[in-house]
């Protein structure tokens, strides 16, 4: 039954990819939609080479662009390379299996700074090759930000040198889905060696190439390195980093509790531990912003460790709140000491934001208005509008996913910063999540992907007032498959299995 419903599968995709290939192309399918298009008189062969004009002080920013399309030929203006970069994005868009292009000049910039997509490589690898060709499709349609979610509770995804347990043995379990290992291997790590073995990390020089791939697309990558939770991990090959007495966190029903483990923050090696994780991170991710995580630690570890009260008293700390607090500021401390910034979930606003912290607000949108009001930097992700870790169509039809539903005109729905809210200012930008508990193969984390990130590159760009989602969905389903054609498995949202 699952294999028929494969080949149906495959079938359907190709019947669309030669649909795509013999239907003429919708005109203007720009994703995502530019500020403003003017339509001229006349029309421009497809295939002329643009001439680049780049100039100071561009009336139009850092990433925006003139795109003058007329009979004569085409002509880019912009302020930087990136400003070039993304005129030839929607240039591509227009001339895609045309053989000239209506004559039209566009004026186009982005809304917000930080459009952004991150995927979890920890709950299941991803190779090299696969990260390559999704940073691919991610500029097409002008996201900027790749957050890379390298290390929890579910492998250790980064080769450090000072400490090689955590590629030796952290970075490789006995079971590949991820909760056949929870349920059936007791959430253990074993070596490279072991028959059935599953995993996968990342060398330095595969990290620099991809960071050095991203940057030629203009995109930059944000690591993630998770502290003080969701660091089970750690604690199998370093157990002295955890609190005492509670090396090992077993659950009620006798399993190690996924992601709970935390850092002790009683003991001074947790912080040279992660100092020295930090360092060789900034040796290879150039980027303004680190990511440290901040969800969802355990808190009653702490509370019950003689070390970490020991520290709560010593600092006149009111509870574990502000422990977390103190832990972050430190870090935060040593972080911008090396002149970076950092950026972690909302968890982090417990007990009071560390005091330069960008807030990334994933349980809701109080976290984000919170921080944005008292003038920290945000980026909303709000789980019901940008997690993509949720089934889109279907679930009789659809591949697993998490949470129930979240379809893209759902998702397109969503404005991060409504004229109303206070401190708008300060929303840097959106944000789409991947995590990967059941998204084991390549193809469906491409499903889950694609086309949900046009929505948030959508939002993230386009002015509020210009959004319908009447006309995206159109110019979405054509990109959908022109994708597709290009070898991407793409969730097909014209199928409408799903009442909307
Ligand atoms: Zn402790």
């Amino acid at each position: 039954m699952k294999a028929l419903k494969r080949l149906a599968v495959l079938l359907c995709t190709l019947a669309v990819a030669a649909n795509a290939q013999a239907k003429k192309p919708v005109s203007n399918v720009i994703i995502p939609q530019p500020v403003e298009i003017q339509m001229l008189a006349g029309s421009c062969r497809a295939d002329a080479v643009p001439v680049v004009n780049i100039v100071e002080d561009f009336e139009y920013g850092a990433e925006g662009y003139v795109l003058e399309i007329t009979s004569r030929g085409i002509k880019i203006t912009a302020g930087t390379a990136a400003g070039e970069f993304y005129a030839r994005q929607s240039l591509e868009q227009l001339r895609y299996g045309a053989k000239r292009i209506p004559a039209q000049r566009i004026i186009d910039y982005p809304r917000l700074p930080w459009r952004g997509v991150l995927l979890d490589v920890s709950r299941h690898f991803r190779s090299k090759e696969f990260v390559k060709k999704q940073l691919l499709a991610m500029a097409a349609f002008k996201i900027n930000r790749f957050h890379f979610h390298l290390v929890d509770g579910a492998g250790w995804r980064i080769q450090l040198d000072k400490y090689p347990l955590l590629t030796q043995i952290s970075a490789w379990r006995p079971a590949e889905y991820y909760y056949d290992w929870l349920e059936k291997e007791n959430h253990t790590y074993c070596t490279r060696n072991r028959e059935g073995v599953y995993g996968g990390y990342y060398t330095k020089d595969d990290l620099r190439e991809i960071v050095a791939f991203a940057d030629s697309l203009h995109i930059t990558v944000i690591p993630e390195i998770e502290m003080f939770g969701h660091s089970t991990e750690v604690m199998a090959v370093y157990p002295q980093l955890g609190c005492r007495g509670s090396e090992f966190v077993i659950d009620d029903k006798g399993r190690v509790e996924q992601g709970k483990a935390v850092y002790c923050l009683g003991k001074e090696a947790s912080f040279e531990f992660l100092q020295d994780v930090i360092d060789e991170v900034l040796e290879i991710f150039p980027s303004e912003y680190i990511h440290i995580g901040g969800d969802e630690a355990n808190k009653r570890h702490w509370k019950a460790c003689p070390d970490c009260q020991r520290r709560i008293a010593d600092l006149g700390l009111k509870d574990e709140d502000e422990l977390q607090s103190y832990g972050i500021a430190r870090m935060e401390k040593y972080i911008n000491g090396k002149g970076r910034k950092i950026i972690g979930w909302d968890e982090i606003l417990e007990g009071g934001l560390a005091p330069n912290a960008a807030v990334m607000s994933w349980r809701g949108e109080e976290g984000g208005r919170a921080a944005a009001a008292s003038g920290h930097k945000v980026v909303m992700t709000p789980e019901e509008w940008c997690y993509i870790d949720r089934c889109q169509g279907n679930p009789e039809v659809d591949s697993v996913g998490f949470h129930g539903l979240l379809s893209i005109e759902k998702m397109y729905s969503y404005d991060p910063a409504p004229a109303d809210m206070p401190g708008r200012e300060y929303v840097m930008g959106v944000q789409a999540n991947l995590w990967t508990e059941m998204v084991m193969r390549d193809n469906h984390c491409e499903h889950m992907l694609y086309p949900r990130i046009f929505a948030i590159a959508e939002i993230g760009w386009t002015p509020q007032e210009s959004r319908d989602y009447l006309k995206f969905e159109p110019r979405a389903i054509e990109l959908s498959n022109r994708l597709r054609s290009a070898g991407y498995s793409v969730y097909d949202m014209s199928a409408r299995d799903w009442p909307r």
